[in-house]
């Protein structure tokens, strides 16, 4: 059965974060690596995540409620856009370590990475501070339909090795690749 995703909560700033102990996956990636499609994929909707057009622009926490599972997939805004201000990327810094660090009932983290391009900075330091907290990470490759298989294989292991041998689930928004493994590891995590 596919779960369904319900928007209940969007918050923009650190004062609007509340302890909340449901428990929760939160899902982060660089700007553009496909987070929103991926949700839309994840529902099975067409328009529930809103998909970039302008990318880096939304600074904010979108918590959707899994039903039936009573779990909260948490879309936490996207990094590294090159063109956000600086005091921008303080600001989602600021935000996203004090979501991470003080939500008692945050089970995982669901980093998105791109299939397509090398690992990236930004991401392997993400990686490295969640394993650095001890919380434990879902890593997910992003538009795997753009590549072939043997090179999406190649990038997980990559990866893996990146990642003390955490393989990454490779998906597509597109092809819906991946979706079923993606509900399986949230919902482990989630009712764990
Ligand atoms: P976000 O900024 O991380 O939310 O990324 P979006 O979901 O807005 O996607 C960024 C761009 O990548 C859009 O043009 C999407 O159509 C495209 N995209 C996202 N996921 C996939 C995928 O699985 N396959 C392909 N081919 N393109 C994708």
């Amino acid at each position: 059965m596919q779960p369904n995703l319900i928007l209940e909560d969007t918050i923009y700033t650190l004062e609007q974060l509340q302890e909340v102990d449901v428990p929760q996956i939160a899902l982060a990636g660089r700007s553009n690596v496909g987070k929103s499609s991926l949700i839309n994929a994840l529902a099975g909707r067409k328009n529930l995540a809103r998909t970039s057009s302008t990318p880096g622009k939304t600074q904010s926490i979108n918590f959707y409620r899994v039903e039936p599972w009573q779990y909260y997939l948490v879309d936490l805004p996207g990094y590294g856009y090159a063109k956000v201000s600086k005091a921008d990327r303080q600001k989602w810094a600021e935000l996203i370590n004090k979501y991470l660090i003080s939500t008692p009932g945050l089970k995982a983290l669901a980093v998105l990475i791109d299939s397509r391009v090398p690992p990236q900075q930004i991401d392997i330091e993400l990686t490295s501070y969640a394993r650095q907290i001890d919380l434990p990470l879902i890593p997910i490759l992003t538009k795997g339909d753009k590549c072939k298989q043997s090179e999406r294989v190649a990038k997980q292991n990559e990866w893996a090795k990146l990642l003390g041998g955490i393989k990454p689930i490779i998906s597509s928004a597109s092809t819906g690749l991946g979706v079923d493994k993606i509900w399986h590891a949230f919902s482990e995590h989630a009712m764990d």
